[in-house]
Formats: structure tokens, C-alpha cells, sequence
């Protein structure tokens, strides 16, 4: 599937693009028509400042027409630090000495009522790998938990790739997305990253999306540690991973998370060659917005504050916000933290984060209503292309976010943030839809919950 040969030599084939040529791409990523292998080779190697530019713009006309203001917030919720694997760049691996802790179901609770207190509806689950302290009975209990325990609606899952049998115990008890990153899709690359462990098969990492589908699960997130290998490599292996999907199931990824590599215990980051930089990072995620247009793009609180803000004009549909990514990390300043996977760069509150966002014009939303009515895998695309989308997800983005200023807001956010999304009730343009909305917010004002389209 994915061939190392054949990508370097398209990426390799392009070296060099005249004007011409990445002009003519970038006005067909504009309208949208699926770009070839040799068009993305194209993207990748444009370096001429004006390009650069182009590309950036046309990525931002895309995400503001495809995804309007809206920015879905989530927020990571790590259970357990047993891992069984010994993935070098992560501070979690079984090398690393430290005491390892995992929650409790009443701990779980705990977390997920904090959660809930900064307003949060939505968590990515981020488990270790260790069978016989996590296994997956325990992962589908501490999700029921929370389902049962909190207002949390939509529980995403990062584990480690399985069997068919336990996705199936994933899907059974209602997970949203199954979020699983390649790492590296550079086998050499994957081989030397995770020695002698069980996540050390590139094959069977690589397939985990299969099982997962022939469990009916179809909403899966892909992604790539970037700084692992050369990242031309990998933004057009994501692709090529998303087009073997849409081949086979008829559906590719939900969403492309695109962490970058940070220092972690126990590792040093001058052993990374590949890492990524600034201007190469804003590259690739742009080439992948004109690329895979409707698929979310994950950005997380690994990035600094200026880097989040500027992607979110540029390709960044969802973002995590207030993460700790310490184990039961979301107590009181009182409590003594868990070692973290890894070091954060934006430790900004939600509240802070949702602010900064609304003065920025963005709608930070809460919304999980197309996963609770079934609109998930290939229905969500459809929906997504059909163009749609706008009529239901700014409606339900403002509702979510008149909840939220209402009930975890300041009286600074109350005040701005009522008139901010009466404003932009305001601008919508079906007059049917208008006008439910406006009834909607005026009764989520007058205390009732949980309303969507
Ligand atoms: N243990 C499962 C796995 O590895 O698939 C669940 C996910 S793990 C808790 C979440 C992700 O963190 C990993 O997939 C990896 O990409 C990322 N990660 C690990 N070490 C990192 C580091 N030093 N910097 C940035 N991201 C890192
Ligand atoms: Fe374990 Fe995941 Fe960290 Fe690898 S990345 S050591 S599997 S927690």
C-alpha cells in the first residue's frame, strides 16, 4: 500500500515545479477536484515565497468555506501510563522507571465531572498499551462511566491498534472517532522507533483501520508523529492511506491529527534528523487542506499559542483545549501530577482559549449532534460535500456555544459572548433556519439544554 519507492520517485518526478505548474494545481485544490499523486509532489516541492502564499490563502478560502468560523473543541483524557511497548520518543514507554498509576472507575468519574466543570463535551481517551492492566473490558467500562457519569457526549478513543473482537467492544459501547497515528508511515523509520515491542509490526499498526471497519466502526482519525521521517514522505503517505480507505470502505479518515514531536523523559530531541520547523509544519498542513479538503484536522495543545491561531485560519478544524496529558490530570493545584507523555506549549484555560477564539471571529463549537444522529462515516461525508453542512453545523455550533458562555462563561464572556453569537444568528442566511435558531438560543437563555439540529 504504501510503496517508499513510488513515493520518492513522484515526489522526486515533481523536484523543481515551474510557476505554471503549481499555479494550475492550486486553482483546482481551489475548486475542490481530487488532486493526483503527482499534483500533491507538486505542492510539496513549491518553495517560492509567492506559492507559499498562494497555498496558505487557498487553504484558508477551504476551510473557511467548508468549515465556516467554527472550531470544535476536546479535550484529552489520559487513563492510564502502563504501556508494554518502548516507542523511543515517548515518555510513557516501558523503559522509562517511574510508578506507573492508572485510574479507578470512581477516579474516571472524578476526571470526567472536572471535565464537564470546564464545559467539555468531547474527549479524545488516551490509554497506554498493557493487556493485562488495561484491557479492553476496562477501556469500554471507564467509557460507559463516563457516558453514565457526566454530560460528556462524545468520547473519541486513542489505543492501540487490536483485534477485530475488541473494536467490536468499542463500537458496542458507542465510541465516536477510533483515532490511531501511524507514527511514521516509513517502515525503516517505524522498525527503529519501536523496538522489540508489540507495536513494533508496521503491518499490522498499518491495518488496525481495516479491523476496525470490519467491526462497523466508520469513523476512524489517522495520523503522523511528525519528526519521526521526512515529512514530504509522510503527508503523501496520509493520503495515500486515506485513498486506500475511500477505495476499499468507501469512506477514508474522519480527521488527520498532525502532532509534531516534542521532548519527552528519556529521550533528546537532537535525535531526531527529521524534525520539523515552523515554516515546513504550516506547509504541510495547508497541503494537506487543499489535498483532503472535507477531512477534519486536528491540531493540539503540543503547538504554541501563535502557531494554534494562525493554523486555525488555515486548515484547523478542531483543537484541544486546557489538556493536561498527565494521568487523572485535570484535579486541583493541590494534587501532585503523573509524569507526562510529553511537554506541552499552550497551557492556556478553556475559558482563555474559547475567548481568544471568539475575539478572533471564531465559533468555538460543542457540537456532537451529528454523531448522535447516526451521521457518521460516509453519511457525515456525504453531508460534508453536499455543502450542507453550514445549515446544520453553524446552528448547532451557536447553540453549543450559547450553552457554554451561558454556563462555565465569565461575566466578561456572558456579556460579549451572547451579543457575538446573536450577531452571527444574525448573518445566517436561510430564513428557516434563522429563524429556529433564533427561537433555539432564545430558549437555551431560558434554561433548556441539549437542543441541535
Ligand atoms: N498508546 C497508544 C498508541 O501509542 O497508539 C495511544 C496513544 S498515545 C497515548 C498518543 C500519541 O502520543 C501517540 O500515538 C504518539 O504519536 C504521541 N506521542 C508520543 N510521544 C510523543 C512526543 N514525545 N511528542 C509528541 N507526541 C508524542
Ligand atoms: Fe506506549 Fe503509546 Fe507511548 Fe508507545 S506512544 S510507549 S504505545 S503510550
Amino acid at each position: 500500500m504504501i510503496d517508499k519507492n513510488y513515493i520518492y520517485k513522484v515526489i522526486n518526478n515533481a523536484k523543481n515545479p515551474s510557476l505554471e505548474d503549481v499555479d494550475q494545481v492550486i486553482e483546482k485544490a481551489r475548486k475542490r477536484i481530487k488532486l493526483t499523486h503527482h499534483e500533491i509532489a507538486i505542492l510539496l516541492n513549491a518553495k517560492d515565497k509567492q506559492h507559499l502564499d498562494m497555498i496558505y490563502d487557498v487553504a484558508g478560502e477551504l476551510k473557511q468555506e467548508i468549515y465556516g468560523e467554527r472550531v470544535v473543541i476536546f479535550a484529552p483524557l489520559y487513563i492510564s501510563n502502563y504501556c508494554i511497548n518502548n516507542c523511543k520518543y515517548c515518555g510513557y514507554r516501558r523503559d522509562n522507571k517511574f510508578h506507573r498509576k492508572k485510574l479507578t472507575f470512581e477516579e474516571i468519574k472524578g476526571q470526567a465531572k472536572l471535565l464537564e466543570q470546564l464545559g467539555h463535551k468531547r474527549l479524545a481517551l488516551e490509554v497506554g498499551e498493557h493487556p493485562k492492566e488495561t484491557p479492553i473490558d476496562y477501556v469500554v467500562k471507564a467509557i460507559q462511566t463516563i457516558y453514565d457519569h457526566s454530560s460528556i457526549r462524545r468520547i473519541n478513543v486513542n489505543i492501540a491498534a487490536t483485534t477485530v473482537a475488541e473494536y467490536k467492544k468499542l463500537k458496542d459501547v458507542g465510541i465516536g472517532t477510533y483515532i490511531l497515528f501511524q507514527e511514521t508511515y516509513d517502515r525503516d523509520a517505524f522498525f527503529y522507533q519501536h523496538p522489540s515491542s508489540v507495536k513494533g509490526d508496521y503491518d499490522y499498526h498499518f491495518h488496525a483501520f481495516d479491523r476496525a471497519f470490519e467491526a462497523g466502526i466508520d469513523d476512524v482519525g489517522a495520523g503522523v508523529l511528525f519528526g519521526l521521517a521526512d515529512w514530504k514522505f509522510e503527508v503523501m503517505a496520509l493520503i495515500m492511506h486515506n485513498e486506500y480507505l475511500e477505495d476499499k470502505y468507501g469512506v477514508g479518515f474522519h480527521t488527520i491529527s498532525v502532532p509534531r514531536l516534542k521532548k519527552a523523559e528519556g529521550m533528546s530531541l537532537e535525535d531526531y534528523p527529521h524534525m520539523v520547523s515552523d515554516e515546513e509544519f504550516k506547509r504541510l498542513v495547508t497541503i494537506l487542506r487543499l489535498s483532503v479538503p472535507y477531512v477534519g484536522m486536528i491540531l493540539s495543545t503540543r503547538e504554541p499559542i501563535s502557531m494554534r491561531s494562525e493554523l486555525i485560519d488555515h486548515g484547523i478544524s478542531q483543537v484541544s483545549a486546557g489538556s493536561k496529558t498527565d494521568v487523572g490530570g485535570y484535579h486541583d493545584e493541590f494534587h501532585e501530577h503523573e509524569p507526562n507523555q510529553f511537554e506541552l506549549a499552550d497551557e492556556r484555560s478553556v475559558l482563555e482559549v474559547n475567548k481568544a477564539l471568539i475575539n478572533k471571529g471564531h465559533i468555538p463549537s460543542y457540537c456532537t449532534a451529528c454523531y448522535r444522529n447516526g451521521r457518521t462515516g460516509d453519511r457525515f461525508m456525504r453531508l460534508a460535500k453536499s455543502g450542507k453542512i453550514g445549515l446544520i453545523c453553524e446552528p448547532n455550533a451557536l447553540m453549543t456555544l450559547t450553552e457554554y458562555v451561558l454556563d462555565y462563561g465569565d461575566p466578561e464572556l456572558i456579556h460579549s459572548g451572547i451579543q457575538f453569537i446573536k450577531d452571527h444568528a444574525e448573518n445566517i442566511k436561510d430564513t428557516k433556519v434563522k429563524e429556529k435558531l433564533n427561537t433555539n438560543i432564545a430558549r437555551i437563555i431560558a434554561g433548556e439544554r441539549d437542543l441541535f439540529f
